[in-house]
């Protein structure tokens, strides 16, 4: 197999916004003649399947919970990085860059860790916006602390349940464009395999978990949104549905799986 992460030319703080520039964009008025699977539903696929709905695509999301609420996102509790420099204390974009690719032993991709931190800033507007209910300073201004070694404070956190609150804001929006007709949602369908049409994954196949139905569904894009697979260790503090079923089944499938060890 041939690796290829396709990450964009250009120099480190221009390719994201260089290849989303040049992009070929879709017509607003085309975008519901597109159809999209995401599965999964915490807090990446949740946003996923909300966003595109609100650009206008035709979403349906799949997941195996009962509630989009059940994803272990809901466990999340220290906070959410952000290069707002709030505090004045010498943050920037380029720092959060630096300190995520120091936490993770030089080894995670520098372009898209340089894409991370410099969308984090609009992510907390985003989330606010969506009215996620972020710690504030007394004069109502939004709070931060220091977290997990950063010598900056740039979490912006919800006292001990950030990510349960996250994630009920993306479940807001969710049921926003399910209210508006451009989101379907399948809740306890488990994704049992992806269907590949000429290298890409183009429709997935599904096991209603209360009938037993088996059945097939098409898109032009499939999204995996399945989270991490930390229960084939013995110990873990993930859910227990934080399983490899999508993964393992995208594999067999082609996709490329390396680093397993990074959860
Ligand atoms: C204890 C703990 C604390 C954490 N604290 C923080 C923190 O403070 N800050 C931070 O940034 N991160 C934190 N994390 C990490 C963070 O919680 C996760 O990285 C993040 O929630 C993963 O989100 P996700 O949307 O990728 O997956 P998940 O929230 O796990 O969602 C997976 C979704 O996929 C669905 N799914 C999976 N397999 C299938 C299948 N075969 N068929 C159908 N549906 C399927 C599930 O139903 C679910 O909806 C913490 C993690 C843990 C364990």
């Amino acid at each position: 197999m041939k690796l290829d992460a396709r990450i964009p030319a250009g120099p480190l703080d221009e390719k994201w916004r260089r290849h989303q520039f040049e992009m070929k964009l879709v017509n607003p008025a085309n975008k519901r003649k597109h159809r999209v699977i995401v599965v999964g539903t915490g807090l990446a696929g949740g946003s996923a399947a909300a966003t595109m709905g609100e650009l206008g695509y035709e979403v349906d999301s799949f997941f195996f919970h009962d509630s989009p609420r059940r994803a272990h996102s809901i466990a999340a509790q220290g906070g959410i990085n952000a290069a707002k420099n709030y505090q004045n204390d010498g943050d920037s974009v380029f720092r959060l860059f630096y300190d995520t690719i120091k936490g993770g032993d030089f080894r995670s991709r520098e372009a898209n860790v340089y894409r991370l931190a410099d969308i984090s800033v609009n992510i907390i507007d985003q989330a606010v916006a969506q009215g996620v209910p972020f710690a504030r300073e007394y004069g109502g201004l939004l709070a931060n602390r220091s977290f997990g070694g950063a010598q900056v404070s740039r979490t912006f956190y919800a006292r001990g349940q950030t990510g349960q609150q996250l994630l009920l804001g993306v479940y807001q929006a969710l049921e926003r464009q399910v209210r508006a007709g451009t989101v379907r949602v399948h809740n306890r369908h488990e994704m049992l395999d992806v269907i590949v049409v000429d290298g890409k994954a183009r429709g997935i196949v599904t096991r209603n978990l209360e009938s037993g139905h088996i059945r097939s569904w098409l898109a032009d894009a499939v999204v995996l949104g399945t989270g991490g697979y930390m229960n084939v260790f013995y110990l873990s503090t993930n859910a227990m549905k934080s399983n490899v079923t999508a993964s393992w089944r995208a594999y067999r499938r082609g996709a490329g799986f390396a680093n397993p060890c990074y959860t």
